[in-house]
């Protein structure tokens, strides 16, 4: 039976290696601290902040929301990023993404200090990520690479492919395996004969956003299987054959009138890998902490303790 690749004990795990690292901190008169910046009223986007703020302050750090109001300008963000740029005791700036339209988002990503970028989106620290240097890496991938370490599972001399090749996920991804010596392959919405690529995999990395898009054709038995995937099903016949008929799924959509899936088909992943992160309680849980922990290290670093 596949084993599967906990990201709840993993998250807690890292939570709780924080711990001492703020205390020590602290100690030192500097507590960590965190500025999500949100603009509009992306209900998601919304949850998003919400837990990203609560576990901060769970931890004992600094977490501050700036809210702004959907009609904002980039040269009212700009301001804003400028402003924390400039403070002391903030180390990490996150602009909650998508921002609106009228907003251009890669002058504002621009705009954040390399040095304070916790998401590790400016180009500088995507240049850091291809040298190998250190730096804040994107959230997600870093979590990934995190189940994959705190589970003993090989990466050094595997065939990995990544389904995917976004700025925040695909590439990174690839990146941090890469650098773990693993021999990379990265697929796109282009890749002719998907199914024959993904079955090379020792590892297979689902970025795309298709819900349970990859299925048994596309899984080479006995790999593992990292679904980095979040897609709401809202139609009862997809979660019907989704889940094949399975009464709990269907409960739950009943209830609540939606189910997440991943990228991968969770029936067919769960029967042919060898290791798998489910959806949800895999991929999805660590961002939050990889997100903290890139803090924690950023003020470290600030402070000299690192
Ligand atoms: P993007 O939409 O930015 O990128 C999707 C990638 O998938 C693109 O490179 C695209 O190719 C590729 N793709 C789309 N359709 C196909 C296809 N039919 N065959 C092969 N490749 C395809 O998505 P993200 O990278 O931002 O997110 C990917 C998934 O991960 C989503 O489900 C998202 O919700 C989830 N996610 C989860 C996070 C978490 O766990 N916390 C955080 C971030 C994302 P092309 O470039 O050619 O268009």
């Amino acid at each position: 039976m596949a084993q599967v690749l906990d990201g709840k004990s993993v998250n807690q795990q890292i939570l709780e290696e924080l711990k001492p690292r703020i205390a020590a901190l602290v100690a030192r008169g500097r507590v960590p601290g965190l500025t999500v910046i949100r603009a509009g009223d992306d209900p998601a986007s919304e949850i998003y902040v919400r837990n990203k703020v609560k576990t901060c302050r769970e931890l004992g750090m600094l977490s501050e929301e700036i809210l702004l109001p959907g009609t904002v300008t980039t040269a009212e963000l700009l301001a804003h990023i400028q402003a924390l740029n400039a403070r002391d005791e903030i180390d990490g700036i996150l602009v909650q993404m998508p921002l609106p339209t009228q907003v251009d988002s890669r002058a504002v990503l621009l705009a954040i200090h390399p040095s304070k970028d916790v998401d590790g989106f400016h180009p500088f620290n995507v240049g850091q990520l291809v040298a190998n240097a250190p730096a804040p890496r994107s959230c997600t991938p870093a979590g990934v690479m995190e189940i994959l370490r705190r589970n003993s599972i090989e990466i050094k001399g595997k065939h990995a492919v990544v389904v995917g090749r976004s700025d925040i996920v695909g590439k990174p991804m690839a990146f941090l395996l890469l650098h773990q010596h693993a021999t990379v392959t990265i697929c796109h919405s282009r890749t002719p004969d998907l199914p024959a690529v993904c079955h090379t995999a020792d590892i297979l990395v689902a970025a795309i956003g298709k819900p349970a898009l990859l299925t048994r054709d596309f899984i080479r038995p006995g790999a593992v299987v990292i679904d980095v995937g979040i897609n709401r099903l809202i139609n009862r016949a997809d979660v019907e054959r989704i889940f094949r008929g399975d009464a709990g799924r269907l409960a739950a959509f009943d209830k609540r009138g939606q189910v997440i899936v991943g990228d991968v088909d969770p029936i067919d992943m769960a029967e042919f890998s060898s290791a798998y992160t489910p959806v949800p309680g895999g991929v999805g849980l660590l961002t939050i902490a990889m997100l903290m922990k890139n803090t924690v290290q950023i003020a470290e670093r600030r402070v000299g303790a690192a």
